[in-house]
């Protein structure tokens, strides 16, 4: 249970119950997520979370139980589900943007033994997962599908070359399909000498600490002088937000992807988005499509998260894998086990 800020208790809670159209779930793995973090170290909009809550919201286990009336999915499938289902028939759903659904359900509670999935996250998002693909793995949809929505925004064409401000999860998820997509140059921009290491070897073209080099005087080296097509801001800072607008070439387009803290805003260049043409893009978390995307991407390997997933911790260790995460430079995502 998450109280407050770096408040989190393992308790004993009820097993939730299952009413009509719904579905329980023994959890078998849940991944350690970004927003999890930011959570736990600053809290979040109470239009999302309100606490004292269950936490965590990437996870896959086995059906336990069904409501009587449900054809699917049956009882032992494997699965994953959520952490969102759109209501599909509000204004922001019947134009398509689902994502942005004014009656949006979320749901929490992935770091727990069981987990219940609401009626309507059962019809819009839950999926079976492969029998080759690892609980751990399939928990990595939620923010893969998050990425493939950001990318559908930006919609990076073979050949371009592509910053990424932010070498965590997100950012990494970030690279593994710009590469994916035919990026002729994708280069990392980090302050942690480990985590840039780490974006080499699973495909960075070029790194640059942001610590100790000038991101700028780099990028327009790495780019023959005009700034990279696309920049990805994966970091949720104002400060990388701005920098981001710094990086990119006339014409080119920037995903504004990390969430920045309630109230924050940033400063536009007039000039840079008049004469340069800029293009800056929002992206916030996923359709019921990109979670079934991004479950087949990990299925076929085509986007391999397995890397990713650097240490397994259990249930009862969870604070310390938050402190893990809080402090370590080389834990990626951790997969909590019962
Ligand atoms: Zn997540
Ligand atoms: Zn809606």
């Amino acid at each position: 249970m998450l109280h407050g800020i770096k408040d989190l208790r393992v308790e004993n809670v009820e097993t939730p119950e299952i009413q009509q159209g719904e579905v329980l779930v023994k959890v078998k793995a849940a991944t350690t997520c970004g927003t999890d973090l930011k959570i736990y170290q600053r809290g979040y909009t109470d239009k999302i979370i309100q606490l004292p809550t269950v936490f965590g919201h990437e996870w896959a286990g086995n059906v336990e139980q069904t409501s009587p009336e449900l054809e699917w999915p049956t009882k032992g499938m494997r699965v994953r589900a959520g952490n969102s289902a759109p209501c599909m028939h509000c204004t922001m759903c019947q134009k398509g943007k689902y994502n942005l659904c004014e009656n949006m359900i979320w749901l929490w509670g992935a770091y727990a033994e069981y987990i219940k999935i609401p009626q309507r996250m059962v019809l819009v998002n839950t999926q079976e997962i492969p029998e080759h693909v690892s609980y751990a793995e399939a928990a990595i949809t939620e923010p893969l599908a998050c990425v493939l929505h950001g990318n559908e925004q930006v919609n990076p064409k073979l050949g371009d070359k592509i910053a990424i401000i932010g070498a965590g999860p997100i950012g990494l998820l970030h690279l593994l399909v710009a590469k994916k997509n035919g990026a002729e140059k994708a280069v990392m921009i980090d302050l942690i000498n480990e985590r840039l290491d780490f974006a080499r070897k699973i495909g960075a073209d070029e790194t640059i600490n942001a610590g100790n080099e000038d991101v700028v005087e780099r990028i327009h080296q790495l780019t023959g002088g005009y700034g990279a097509d696309v920049v990805i801001e994966a970091i949720g800072s104002p400060a990388t937000w701005e920098q981001a607008l710094r990086l990119v070439r006339k014409g080119g387009t920037v995903l504004e992807f990390g969430g920045c803290p309630q109230g924050t805003e940033i400063k536009v260049n007039t000039e840079v988005l008049h004469y340069g043409e800029t293009t800056i893009m929002g992206a916030f978390h996923a359709t019921p499509l990109h979670f079934r995307k991004a479950l087949n991407l990990i299925s076929s390997r085509t986007i391999d998260v397995r890397p990713l997933i650097t240490k397994t911790m259990k249930l009862e260790e969870i604070n310390e894998a938050f402190q893990t995460l809080s402090t370590s430079k080389t834990e990626i995502k951790i997969a909590i086990t019962p």
